[in-house]
């Protein structure tokens, strides 16, 4: 179901139904995502290890936080925002926990992508004490979260979806009810699968055209309007000069780094594997984040994979950082 395209006209600021909200993780996505309710009229209180990061978000509008105790007590909505099912475990369990230190009646997400056991576990132990939970997984990429046009796939109760769909519109371009606790994850590690599978074919795609001598230009421009055409050849093609927020313009610093790519992937590799689904195209595209991975450029945006289809290992827009 979708429930709804947010407008601009609907991003007003309506003093009546301004929240305060939580939001642990402010690193690539959460930075950019957290800006959209403090322009919405929104207080964020704002939690992350990093000083960079942290220091980032303050200058955004994120009131600082020094624990996630800290930044969910006084919070009306509670959102996480980080890199792995692990980290999500560790911020809500515990004295120091989400769950321990939130108001009572507060609304609890997760946007981070996750395992479909963590969510399960968030989902679980937020019902036993009486918490909202959804699990909100987004897509649409930096460039998505800093233009406000994510989209969200919520699973839970559909009363706690209406309560999240409400506070997530300033980020989002479109908000989907997939259903029951977990659908929205399930959703998010299918689209992902598909999404780094389209990335292997840009990587090899873009390293083919060059080498039978085509314009890089050229060549997307073509693709564009032809059936290769893709929404990673459209936002992460890895050739620079093209597309302007793409990784291969800053030298491949992540926008979506290698490992996260890795988890992702690995999440529907492991769930093909426990319901006899067959993905070769999945695992393919696995392996190449695991070879940059070993290479210690797991740090490094996903869409360097690229390098593996140039016949040398260089490619256009990538200087190897010092070490
Ligand atoms: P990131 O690594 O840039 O940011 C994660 C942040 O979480 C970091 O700043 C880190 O310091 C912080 N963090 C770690 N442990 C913490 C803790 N205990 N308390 C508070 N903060 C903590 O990752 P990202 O790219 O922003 O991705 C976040 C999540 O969103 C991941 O699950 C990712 O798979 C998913 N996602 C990313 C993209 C993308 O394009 N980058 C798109 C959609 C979904």
């Amino acid at each position: 179901m979708v429930l709804g395209q947010a407008e601009a006209s609907t991003r007003d600021v309506k003093e009546d139904t301004m929240a305060t909200i939580a939001w642990i993780g402010l690193g690539n996505m959460g930075s950019r995502m957290s800006a959209h309710l403090i322009s919405a009229g929104h207080t964020v209180v704002g939690v992350d290890p990093s000083p960079a990061a942290l220091e980032q978000a303050v200058a955004a509008g994120v009131t600082p936080a020094a624990t996630v105790a800290e930044a969910v007590a006084s919070a009306d909505a509670v959102i996480t925002m980080l890199p792995k099912g692990e980290h999500v475990r560790h911020v809500y369990a515990g004295a120091e926990g989400v769950w321990e230190n939130a108001q009572e009646g507060a609304v609890l997400f997760d946007s981070s992508t996750v395992d479909i056991e963590t969510s399960t576990w968030c989902h679980a132990g937020s019902r036993e004490r009486g918490f909202a939970f959804v699990d909100a997984p987004v897509s649409g990429g930096t460039a998505g979260a800093a233009d406000g046009t994510l989209a969200f796939m919520l699973g839970g109760d559909p009363g706690h979806v209406a309560r999240v769909s409400d506070l997530i519109e300033p980020m989002a371009g479109n908000i989907f009810a997939t259903g029951g606790p977990t659908t929205g994850i399930a959703a998010k590690i299918a689209n992902n699968m598909m999404l780094f599978i389209a990335q292997q074919a840009c990587a090899e795609g873009s390293q083919l055209a060059l080498q039978l001598g085509l314009d890089p230009q050229v060549f997307w421009d073509v693709v564009s309007a032809s059936s290769g055409r893709s929404w990673a050849q459209q936002t992460w093609y890895p050739v620079p000069g093209i597309v302007e927020r793409a990784a291969a313009n800053q030298n491949f610093d992540a926008t979506f780094s290698a490992e996260l790519a890795r988890k992702d992937i690995g999440l529907a590799v492991q769930a093909g594997a426990d319901l006899g689904v067959a993905l070769p195209g999945a695992q393919v595209a696995m392996a190449q984040f695991d070879r940059l991975i070993a290479e210690g450029l797991g740090h490094k945006d996903s869409s360097l994979v690229v390098k593996y289809s140039s016949p040398d290992g260089a490619v256009a827009g990538y200087t190897p950082d010092e070490r």
